[in-house]
């Protein structure tokens, strides 16, 4: 009566949220200040005073049906105009509002492109490690195969060898995400342009083309003036998955965008694909108020630098103490080797100090462990202590 696989997915929560709601009943006993929860990635830095600014002008001066109604179901006219412009500034795109079509964040973004995509349960879509462990749900409950790229555990770019071998004819898409959850890694020019030449051969040698899926809710969260080469410049065949969850601190609020430029192969029936995924999925119509909202805020951002200060201090003090991890560049996450072979079993030992990390292995990366922190600053430096401890108990064998 019940569908098994809708029933599975259900029933168990993902690591990261099991360990977020551990790390509650955990405060409720020990006291909040006392556990350490990196466990998940919700923005701390308040969303910046043209969010609430804007809210307040528009409920000031729209109508109820034009704050409140539904807008067209692949999101206001304006809003697409504006975002067009927007990029089109920025990157030195050339796209319009038709090449957009407005969501409820990356995860609806990812899951509208995958379903547009899929023809037959032999489609596959390749993720590269380490990798955002919902891909696997979006791709398999959209009725397409997931498959996985081993990490370069060098310098955690792309393994291209990994790569090409995993691309074969049933290859609809490959899925990135620059900056990196849960690396930090910011995938470099030169990693683009390999990515997008191989993807240009196998494309011509497998007689169809191959959608490179850009998954983008932490672009603007690059440090050190580090750049974040923009996709659809260097392959054609490229959709963005965009969001404002972290951008602007509105992961609660729902909304980003696809973006379907007029270069993809048959771009007009692949947009015609995803207003249709959308309908089925019941994504249609973004939540109007803050399709204007983000209108109004094009261009801004949340403050990037409490993150850079919290990746400066957690990083050097945690390789001071002995910890093995990439320099993160971008995203608020430190990808650390774990202190033992079994990652899950160093999370394990890293709970009995209420440090909640999360094991990389969900992420396609055994051994290593994320540190989300996107956290207050207080509490990063409070939980120096227990990584203190952690590493001793290692490092005193
Ligand atoms: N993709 C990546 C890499 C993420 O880290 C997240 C959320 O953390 C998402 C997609 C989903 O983002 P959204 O809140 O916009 O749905």
């Amino acid at each position: 009566m019940i569908s098994e696989a809708m029933y599975e997915l259900g029933s168990k929560r993902s690591t990261i949220r099991e360990l977020f709601e551990y790390g509650k009943k955990r405060a409720a006993i020990v006291g909040k200040e006392n556990v350490f929860d990196f466990s998940i990635g919700n923005p701390t830095v308040p969303a910046p005073a043209c969010v609430k600014e804007s809210i307040l002008e528009i409920l000031e001066t729209e109508e109820s049906s034009a704050i409140h109604g539904y807008t067209s179901a692949q999101g206001d006219l304006e809003v697409r105009k504006g975002l067009a412009e927007y990029l089109n500034k920025t990157y030195g795109l050339n796209v319009s509002a038709d090449n957009f079509y407005m969501t409820c964040g990356a995860a609806a973004s990812l899951c509208i492109s995958i379903k547009a995509l899929v023809e037959s349960s032999e489609d596959e879509f390749i993720a590269i490690a380490p990798f955002f462990p919902e891909y696997r749900v979006f791709t398999e409950g959209n009725g397409g195969k997931l498959v996985v790229v081993a990490p370069d555990l060098a310098s955690f770019q792309v393994n291209f060898e990994g790569l090409e071998a995993a691309i074969n004819a049933h290859t609809k898409a490959v899925i990135i995400n620059s900056p990196n959850n849960p690396s930090g890694v910011i995938y470099t020019e030169e990693t683009i342009i390999k990515i997008s030449d191989l993807l240009k051969r196998k494309s011509e040698e497998y007689g169809h083309p191959i959608i490179l899926i850009s998954d983008e809710p932490y672009r603007e969260i690059a440090y050190d003036h580090t750049k974040v080469p923009y996709i659809t410049k260097y392959y054609d065949n490229t959709i963005v998955c965009y969001s404002y969850s972290k951008s602007l601190s509105l992961p609660g609020d729902r909304i980003g965008y696809i973006l379907v430029p007029d270069e993809v192969a048959e771009s007009k029936k692949l947009y015609a694909a995803i207003c249709g995924a959308a309908r089925v999925l019941g994504f249609v119509c973004a939540p109007s108020l803050f399709q204007k909202v983000i209108l109004k805020c094009m261009g801004q951002t949340s403050d990037m630098d409490v993150y850079k200060a919290n990746r400066d201090l957690l990083y050097n003090k945690l390789t001071e103490l002995g910890f093995e991890c990439v320099h993160p560049d971008g995203a608020f996450y430190l990808f650390v080797k774990a202190m033992e072979e079994d990652a899950v079993a160093f999370c394990e030992k890293a709970k009995a100090y209420d440090l909640l990390l999360v094991a990389g292995d969900d992420f396609g990366c055994p051994g290593y462990v994320r540190i989300s922190y996107c956290v207050d600053q207080s509490m990063l430096e409070r939980s120096f202590t227990a990584f203190k401890k952690l590493a001793d108990e290692y490092q005193n064998i």
